[in-house]
C-alpha cells in the first residue's frame, strides 16, 4: 500500500511543457559535451546563487562532481596525505566519492544542535593526522550554512585544501544573505537530483571563486582532455547532457518562491511539534529537502516510526545508520568515537516536505507524532 502521504513526491519542471526547448536541442543537434542549454546553465547559476562570482561546471551528479572535486585536490597533495576528514554524519556518496578519489575517510563529530560538524572535533583529527590530510570535507548538513571563513582558516592552519558537500544547499543564503558558497575558494559541490530542494532530474554543480580550479575539473569530467583528444590529466566522463541541463534551467523559474513556501512548511512543522529537536538554524534562508527532527529523550523512534508507517506517512532515517556504522565503511574508513554523532543519529527521523504539501497535511503527521511521543 502506497502512504497516503509520501516522505517526498519529486516534481521537477515537466519538461512535456516545454516541447519547443526541446526541438531546440534536437535541431542544434548537440546533445552533450557542453552545449548551449549547459553554458546557459551555468552562466544563470553563477548570476542567481552567486552574484556573478568565480565559476560554475556542472556535472551530471554530485557524487561524481565530489569524486572530481577530491580528486583534483588529491592529485595536487604529496601521496602521504591520504586522508579526507568529514563527518560520520553524512550521506554515503560523501565517503564513496573520498574513497573512488584514492582517499580514506577519516570520520569527525558534530555539534549538537546544528548537527554540522563539530569544529572541536576536526581540529582535534588535524592535530592528530594533519600532515596526512589531503582534504577537509565537511557537509552542509541538510541544507544549512556552513561558517565558511572556519574553513579558510583552518585551510591555512594546516595546509589543507577544502571540499564541500553542499548537495542539499542550492538555494541557501549564508547569513549576510548571498548565496552559499559564494566567494569561497575551494570547490562546493551541489546536487540537482530530482529528491533535492532544487530538483531537475539528475545533476549537479561544482562552484568556486577559483575560476582555473573549477575549469581543470571540468577539463577533468571530459575524460582529463586537456588537449583535443588528448588526456593531460586523470579523467572520467562526468558530464551533463542537455536534456538534463534544460531541466534544470526550467527549475530557475519561481524558484525562490519554492524555496520560501518550502520554509512556510517547515515553520508550520516546528510551531507544532514541540515536544521534538529541529535543526538549529544557521543560514539566512535554508534550502529545505524534508524535516528532520530528533525525537524526544526517552521516546522509542522505532515506535514512532511504526505509528507513522500504520497512519500511512511516508518518513525516512537520515541519517541511521550513521556512517561509521555502515558495513562497508567499517572496513574502508577511520572512525573515531563520535558521541554526538550517535545520539543524534539514534533520535534521528526524517518528515515529509514536497511542493505543493498543504498546512492541513502536516496538522495530519503531528496528530499522530503527538498521540505517539
Ligand atoms: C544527495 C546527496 C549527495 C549525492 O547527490 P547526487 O546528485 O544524487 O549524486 C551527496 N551528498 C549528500 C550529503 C547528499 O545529500
Amino acid at each position: 500500500m502506497s502512504p497516503k502521504i509520501p516522505f517526498l513526491r519529486p516534481s521537477p519542471p515537466p519538461l512535456s511543457q516545454a516541447i519547443d526547448r526541446l526541438q531546440e536541442i534536437e535541431s542544434s543537434g548537440v546533445y552533450s559535451n557542453f552545449g548551449p542549454k549547459n553554458s546557459e546553465l551555468e552562466q544563470q547559476l553563477l548570476a542567481t546563487f552567486f552574484a556573478g562570482r568565480g565559476r560554475c561546471a556542472t556535472v551530471c551528479n554530485a557524487t561524481i562532481a565530489l569524486m572530481l572535486a577530491l580528486k583534483t585536490v588529491a592529485e595536487d597533495s604529496p601521496p602521504q596525505r591520504r586522508y579526507a576528514l568529514m563527518p560520520s554524519f553524512t550521506f554515503a556518496a560523501t565517503a564513496h566519492a573520498a574513497l573512488w578519489a584514492g582517499l580514506t575517510p577519516i570520520f569527525c563529530d558534530i555539534e549538537p544542535d546544528t548537527w554540522l560538524p563539530c569544529a572541536r572535533s576536526e581540529t582535534r583529527i588535524l592535530e592528530q593526522y594533519g600532515a596526512e590530510v589531503a582534504a577537509i570535507v565537511p557537509y552542509a548538513t541538510f541544507g544549512a550554512a556552513l561558517d565558511l571563513d572556519r574553513y579558510v582558516a583552518l585551510s591555512k592552519r594546516f595546509d589543507t585544501p577544502v571540499v564541500v558537500d553542499a548537495a542539499a544547499s542550492l538555494g541557501t543564503l549564508d547569513p549576510a544573505g548571498s548565496g552559499f558558497g559564494t566567494g569561497f575558494p575551494f570547490p562546493v559541490v551541489f546536487s540537482m537530483h530530482v529528491t533535492k530542494t532544487f530538483a531537475s532530474t539528475e545533476a549537479a554543480v561544482v562552484y568556486a571563486d577559483d575560476a582555473g580550479l573549477v575549469a581543470r575539473l571540468q577539463t577533468m569530467s571530459n575524460f582529463g582532455f586537456g588537449e583535443a583528444r588528448h588526456a593531460t590529466m586523470a579523467g572520467l566522463n562526468g558530464k551533463l547532457s542537455e536534456v538534463a541541463a534544460l531541466a534544470a534551467l526550467l527549475r530557475l523559474d519561481g524558484f525562490g518562491q519554492i524555496v520560501d513556501r518550502r520554509r512556510e512548511l517547515y515553520e508550520h512543522y516546528r510551531e507544532r511539534l514541540t515536544g521534538f529537536a529541529f535543526q538549529r538554524p544557521t543560514a539566512h534562508r535554508q534550502a529545505h529537502q524534508f524535516v528532520p527532527v530528533l525525537t524526544p529523550r526517552g521516546a522509542d523512534v522505532e515506535a514512532v516510526s511504526a505509528a507513522l508507517s500504520a497512519a500511512g506517512i511516508g518518513h525516512a532515517a537520515y541519517f541511521r545508520p550513521h556512517l561509521a556504522g555502515q558495513s562497508y565503511f567499517q572496513k574502508t574508513c577511520i572512525a573515531p568515537p563520535t558521541p554526538v554523532t550517535d545520539d543524534v543519529s539514534a533520535r534521528a527521523l526524517a518528515l515529509p516536505l514536497y511542493d505543493g504539501m498543504t498546512e492541513a497535511e502536516i496538522d495530519t503527521i503531528c496528530d499522530v507524532l503527538d498521540a505517539v511521543a
